[in-house]
């Protein structure tokens, strides 16, 4: 997904750690899939699914979410993030 091109009206969906959306579809056509209800007015959000790796700290959430991560990082590999949270919160 490549949010710089103008037409690609997905560029103003936000990531969420808990999005109403999900991005479906093959090479250039992606379609965006209600996961649940939206009410009107509603902002769309989806996962990123931004990978885990060293950067992952230049992409801080603001999302709001409850389960919320801190930063923008697929599903999968969110718990890595808690981890390291909960090991600086024990020293
Ligand atoms: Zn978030």
């Amino acid at each position: 997904m490549d949010g710089d091109f103008e037409y690609n009206e997905a560029r103003l969906i936000n990531h969420s750690c808990n999005p109403n959306c999900e991005v479906g579809g093959k090479g250039l056509k992606l379609w965006i899939f209600a996961l649940k209800d939206i009410k009107i007015g509603e902002e769309l959000s989806y996962d990123y699914g931004f990978g885990y790796d060293k950067d992952y700290k230049q992409f801080v959430c603001k999302c709001g979410s409850k389960n919320c991560a801190g930063y923008i990082v697929r599903e999968g590999s969110r718990w890595r993030i808690k981890k390291v949270k909960s090991v600086s919160v024990s020293r």
